[in-house]
C-alpha cells in the first residue's frame, strides 16, 4: 500500500482498469487514514482519464462530492449529476483529467441529514437555512482529502473545474496550483433554480447565467 507523501490522511487502497460508456479509465480507490489505520468506510474514488501525470501542462481535474438523490435517483433538486457527466464528457473530448469522486454526501452532513433538511425545504427552508436548522454549518466539505489523492497521483498543477470559490483556495491551502478555473455550468430547472439562486447569492459561487436577479 502507497502512502501519500503530503501528509494528507488518504492512502491508495486497490486500482482496476475499468471500461466505461465513455471508453477506458483507470479507477484508483482512496482510505481515508486515523491513526495511521486505514477506515473502510471512508473510502474515495479516483477516476483517471488519459496518462495526465506525465504531462507537463496543468491537469483538468474535478473535485465532486457524491450525490445520490441527483445521481442514482435522478433529483432535480441539484444539478450533480449533470455536472459529473459533463466533467467526465470535457475530460474525454480534451483525452486526459481526474475526476475526484469524494464521498460526503450532502456537503458532509450524510444521506440521513440531508433527507432530513429536503423535509424542511419541502415546508419552506433554502437549502442553507435548513442546513443551520440541523445543526450544521453551510458546507462541512474539506479538500485535504481530495488535495492527498493528487498528490499521491503525482499532479501538483490543476485546472479546476468548479463554481464554487472554496474548492480553489481549499485545494491550494493543500499545496495543489489551482492555475485556472473551469467554468461548469448547468441550466437550472424549475426544481433546482432556487438552490442554484442560494449557492450563487450567499456561498459566492460563479454562475454567471444566473445574473439577471
Ligand atoms: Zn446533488
Amino acid at each position: 500500500m502507497k502512502t501519500d507523501t503530503s501528509g494528507a490522511r488518504v492512502v491508495r487502497y486497490a486500482e482496476a482498469p475499468l471500461p466505461t460508456n465513455r471508453g477506458d479509465v483507470r479507477v484508483v480507490v482512496y482510505r481515508e487514514t486515523s491513526d495511521g489505520r486505514a477506515i473502510e468506510s471512508k473510502e474515495h474514488v479516483a477516476v483517471v482519464i488519459g496518462r495526465p501525470e506525465h504531462g507537463t501542462s496543468p491537469v483538468l481535474v474535478r473535485a465532486h462530492s457524491e450525490c445520490l438523490t441527483s445521481e442514482v435517483l435522478g433529483s432535480l433538486k441539484c444539478d450533480c449529476r449533470e455536472q459529473l457527466d459533463a466533467a467526465l464528457d470535457r475530460m474525454v473530448d480534451e483525452g486526459e483529467g481526474v475526476l475526484l469522486y469524494l464521498r460526503q454526501e450532502g456537503r458532509g452532513i450524510g444521506l440521513g441529514n440531508k433527507i432530513r433538511a429536503y423535509k424542511l425545504q419541502a415546508d419552506g427552508a433554502d437549502t442553507i437555512e435548513a442546513n443551520h436548522q440541523l445543526g450544521f454549518e453551510t458546507d462541512l466539505r474539506t479538500y485535504d482529502v481530495a488535495a492527498g489523492m493528487l498528490h499521491d497521483l503525482g499532479i501538483a498543477r490543476v485546472r479546476l473545474m468548479t463554481n464554487n470559490p472554496e474548492k480553489i483556495q481549499g485545494l491550494e491551502e493543500f499545496g495543489i496550483q489551482v492555475e485556472r478555473r473551469e467554468p461548469i455550468e448547468i441550466e437550472a430547472n424549475e426544481h433546482s433554480a432556487d438552490y442554484l439562486q442560494t449557492k450563487k447569492r450567499q456561498m459566492g459561487h460563479f454562475l454567471d447565467r444566473f445574473m439577471t436577479d
